[in-house]
């Protein structure tokens, strides 16, 4: 993993973004609820989520009280020192969430592994921009303004993947709903196609059984179909069948965000990921690197095991705003940093290529 040597830590001892963050997130949760713990956890979050130095993102927006703190953990030399004045200022409180933090990269290594992995898969090199919303379900913006914003990032053609109704969270597409959507990206191919051409996917979601709340005719009318677990984590059970089960059903594309992990908040299913994967494989399913940072999944561990079962993949944005269209760079680091060969990568297929593969399932 590139957990090391982020652009803003070229020191010797200097401790990655991701250990910082992590040291102000595991103050906040030796704090009692109250604004002292909200205020750690901003700083935790602002030390994650920037290309350049921890502590003065941590410090931009600190109250007086926090500052002399984070100075003394940026005084820190190596990470075993930080490990120990958190240890010290925690005074033995537990940080229950740790785990579910464990894993992700910040910002700062998500540039750095831009910067030293294979010019193939970075971001600019992707024809395709993936998995992203509209306010056709819970997006922030219009279908055109997504794929503007697509098209200026240099991307040939995209994939609109907007929630199907049955998500209880986000308002979500019916056939109706569908039917509009399809007639807005048909003026969008007519007018842009030659130079960015969008196709019209659906993400699906996967019940509790590992049926799909979309029924099988109304997911013909849709070109690429994204089945995705949003729901019924059950973090203490395997969920292996009901993602087979999943995967197996006709006409499902891509298997979104397998794990639906959350920073911070779950650490996602548990299934056997090798028989999951290698029922991808089998059924010509591809499978997500989502780049939404406060999901980042697959991660690059789950991600090598895609590849040893034969997945193709596809890097998703999961962006539901005009700027979240950046976050394929974190799949791109991702997709880096597991070794993915480019040919399995969906988002450099021509336009043309694109659609055949989807036709072909
Ligand atoms: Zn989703
Ligand atoms: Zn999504």
């Amino acid at each position: 993993m590139m957990s090391r040597g982020t652009s803003a830590n070229h020191g010797r001892d200097r401790v990655p973004n991701e250990a910082f963050a992590e040291a102000l997130f595991a103050l906040s949760e030796a704090e009692p609820p109250g604004d002292r713990r909200l205020a750690l956890l901003r700083a935790g979050y602002a030390a994650f989520d920037t290309a350049g130095g921890a502590r003065r993102a941590a410090l931009e927006d600190a109250p007086a009280w926090l500052r002399p703190l984070i100075e003394q953990l940026a005084a820190c030399h190596g990470e075993d020192a930080l490990a120990a004045a958190v240890a010290r200022l925690a005074a033995g409180r537990p940080h229950p969430s740790r785990a579910a933090r464990a894993g992700y990269l910040s910002r700062a290594a998500v540039a750095d592994a831009l910067r030293r992995g294979p010019a193939e898969l970075h971001p600019r090199r992707l024809r395709g921009a993936c998995h992203w919303h509209t306010h056709d379900s819970d997006g922030k913006a219009a279908l055109a303004a997504m794929a503007r914003a697509c098209a200026a990032k240099g991307h040939a053609w995209s994939l609109v993947s907007d929630h199907s109704r049955g998500l209880e969270v986000a308002s979500g597409l019916d056939r109706e709903g569908l039917r509009l959507q399809r007639a807005r990206i048909a003026r969008w191919n007519r007018e842009h196609g030659d130079d960015h051409r969008v196709f019209q996917g659906l993400e699906v979601e996967v019940l509790a059984d590992g049926t799909l709340d979309v029924p099988h005719g109304e997911r013909l009318e849709v070109s690429c179909v994204l089945a995705a677990v949003h729901s019924h984590f059950h973090p203490d059970r395997d969920q292996t069948d009901r993602l087979l089960r999943a995967v197996a059903t006709p006409g499902v594309h891509v298997l979104a965000h397998p794990r639906g992990r959350h920073f911070h908040h779950r650490q996602g299913l548990r299934a056997r990921w090798e028989k999951v994967f290698a029922a991808c494989a089998d059924h010509g399913v591809a499978v997500e690197i989502n780049g939404f940072p406060r999901r980042q999944d697959l991660d690059a561990e789950l991600a090598r095991v895609a590849v040893s079962a034969g997945c193709e993949l596809m890097l998703g944005s999961d962006a539901h705003a005009v700027p979240h269209l950046e976050f394929d760079a974190y799949a791109a680091a991702i997709a880096m940093a597991a070794e993915v060969p480019r040919e399995r990568v969906l988002n450099v297929k021509h336009a043309e290529e694109f659609e055949a593969w989807l036709n072909e399932r």
